[in-house]
């Protein structure tokens, strides 16, 4: 499972489950760009059914899923290539992120609706480029222990992680000092608080360096992207929260550091555009030519690195918190921040409020030291509930 092929003819099969999102768009294009080697064996999309509709005419892959079932009833799927088969719901994202005929899943669906079909793909012992960082923050524990035993490989896609991954290929886990995650700070680095009290939507959903979809975005913004990497890079990497670090990086161009114990520093550089994580994933464990840009070094580089400020934004403490206490901290503080940002996305909560409901939910719930997957979704279903309640209270 998840062999690399040299031959065109016996391409690797990728399940690109969230293919009309920011990342899976780029997958495709890395995909197109892989002369034959990698090839779309399955395409899912929630909403966006045009798109899905769209890509998979160019495609052509051996199944479509749709996973909103009132919106594929009501699509009209007449132009689907014939041997395309179409599936809906969101338990054909299992029963595909499992099946035989894929090599390795792509997990780029946003948030906790992600979950269960990266879970099928890990349980079924699956390469898996994982996007969905929202997984490993949810059941980080209970996921890791998963692959283990069925000896399912997870290779990270998230930028951050690429890096770490790849820098930790210079030395041995034991002898790493620290991780140094990187964070451009977002498009409110500088402002200070009564700005950010200010914010409105569309200044949250333009960010400075990276093109992403609106969730991330936001998360951004506020810095709980960094905070929900941190939890990712806990379960990832295996180390405890006081051996990972956070530097502001405005550049975006150090995706992120490993410092080992003799105190040398081991770095990944490129500009900022998925389609190179999203490749060293997919191709793993070779190195391709380059489908994204990359550095010019006749032009003058700056890199700038600065500590966070905690005090304006209090997302990083909360990550630190969750990764540190594990259990779950992590559905309680993920599911909180997907419905404070889907609040703040229909005007219903300042930006400024979004990290202290997430803190308000973390610390009214029931800690649970090894919660199981079903008690995962219980707590999920319940921050949620809780974030409403804090917007109209
Ligand atoms: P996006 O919003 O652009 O796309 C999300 C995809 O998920 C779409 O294809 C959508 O149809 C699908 N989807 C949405 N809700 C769904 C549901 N309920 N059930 C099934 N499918 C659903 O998101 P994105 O920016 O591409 O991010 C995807 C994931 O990758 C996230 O977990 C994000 O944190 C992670 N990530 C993204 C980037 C980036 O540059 N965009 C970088 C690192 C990590
Ligand atoms: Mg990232």
């Amino acid at each position: 499972m998840g062999q690399i092929s040299e031959d065109p003819s016996s391409p690797k099969r990728i399940a690109v489950l969230g293919a009309t999102g920011s990342v899976g768009l780029s997958a495709l294009d890395v995909i197109a760009a892989s002369r034959g080697r990698l090839k779309a064996i399955a395409l899912s999309a929630h909403r966006r059914l045009d798109e899905l509709l769209r890509r998979a005419i160019a495609v052509k892959p051996k199944w479509v899923i749709a996973t909103d079932q009132q919106a594929a009833d009501r699509f009209n799927w007449r132009r689907l290539p014939g041997d395309c088969q179409l599936l809906t719901g969101p338990e054909a994202l299992e029963e595909i992120a499992g099946h035989e005929d894929v090599d390795t899943v792509l997990a780029a669906i946003v948030g906790s609706a992600g979950l269960r079909s990266t879970w099928a793909a890990v349980d079924a012992g699956k390469t898996v480029a994982l996007a969905n960082k929202e997984t490993l923050v949810i059941g980080g524990a209970l996921v890791g222990k998963l692959a283990t035993e069925r000896g399912a490989t997870l290779l990270p896609v998230d930028s951050e992680h690429s890096a770490i991954y790849q820098a930790l290929k210079c030395g041995h886990l034991c002898e790493v000092a620290r991780l140094v995650l990187t964070a451009s700070g977002g498009p409110f680095r500088t402002w200070d608080m009564d700005a950010l009290r200010q914010v409105t939507v569309d200044e949250a959903l333009a960010h400075p360096t990276w093109d992403m979809g609106p969730k991330i975005t936001v998360d951004s913004a506020t810095l709980m992207n960094k905070a929900l990497e941190i939890v990712e890079a806990r379960w990832l990497f295996g180390l405890p929260a006081e051996r990972i670090a956070v530097m502001i990086h405005p550049q975006s161009i150090v995706h992120s550091m490993v410092e080992y114990v003799d105190g040398a520093v081991i770095a990944q550089l490129s500009p900022p555009d998925m389609r190179l994580p999203i490749q060293y994933a997919l191709e793993y464990p070779h190195r391709r030519p380059a489908v994204a840009p990359t550095l010019d070094w006749s032009e003058r580089l700056t890199l700038e690195f600065e500590p966070p400020d905690f005090e304006r934004f209090p997302a990083l403490e909360l990550g630190f918190r969750a990764a540190r206490e594990g259990g779950s901290a992590g559905v309680v503080i993920n599911a909180a921040n997907e419905a404070a940002v889907g609040q703040f996305l229909e005007g219903e909560l300042h930006f400024t409020e979004i990290v202290p409901a997430c803190a308000s939910v973390l610390e009214s719930h029931h800690f649970s030291p090894s919660p199981t997957l079903d008690e995962l979704h219980q707590l999920d279903g319940w921050a949620r509930r809780e974030v409403e309640n804090w917007v109209c209270a």
